[in-house]
């Protein structure tokens, strides 16, 4: 997808801090972070958001999320707990429509969140 800035990440067309990759995800830390640390995992291929989900992209999605668990590992962050967090759509305040699952650890969050 040409316009879409986390496409350009994934193709190291503009700069990241990328933090893990594999056949068929990235993940890479948030230019704005909201805590410590604030990871952001991607798929290689360019789905807009959750509700374009397929069958096809079951295996993908499951990646994000366990590969954000293992990241979550390697920053210490399971005694303390950390969240995961997918933003779909406006009133959930989706910004960037290429999906993204959220890595946010290393402070107390609040619930609900708002
Ligand atoms: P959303 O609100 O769509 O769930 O979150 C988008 C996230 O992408 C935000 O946390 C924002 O800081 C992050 N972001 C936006 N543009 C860039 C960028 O160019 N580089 C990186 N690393 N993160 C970005
Ligand atoms: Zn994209």
């Amino acid at each position: 997808m040409k316009e879409c800035i986390f496409c350009k990440i994934i193709q190291r067309e503009i700069p990241s801090t990328v933090v893990f990759e594999n056949d068929s995800i990235v993940g890479f830390n948030d230019i704005s972070p909201v805590a410590p640390h604030h990871v952001l995992f991607v798929p290689k291929n360019h789905i807009e958001k959750i509700d374009d989900l397929t069958p096809d992209d079951h295996s993908t999605i499951g990646e994000l999320v366990f590969q954000a668990k293992e990241h979550a590992k390697k920053l210490n962050l399971v005694e303390n707990g950390y969240r995961l967090v997918f933003n779909n759509g406006k009133d959930a305040g989706q910004a960037v429509f290429h999906i993204h699952l959220h890595l946010l650890g290393g402070r107390v969050m609040s619930w609900p969140p708002g």
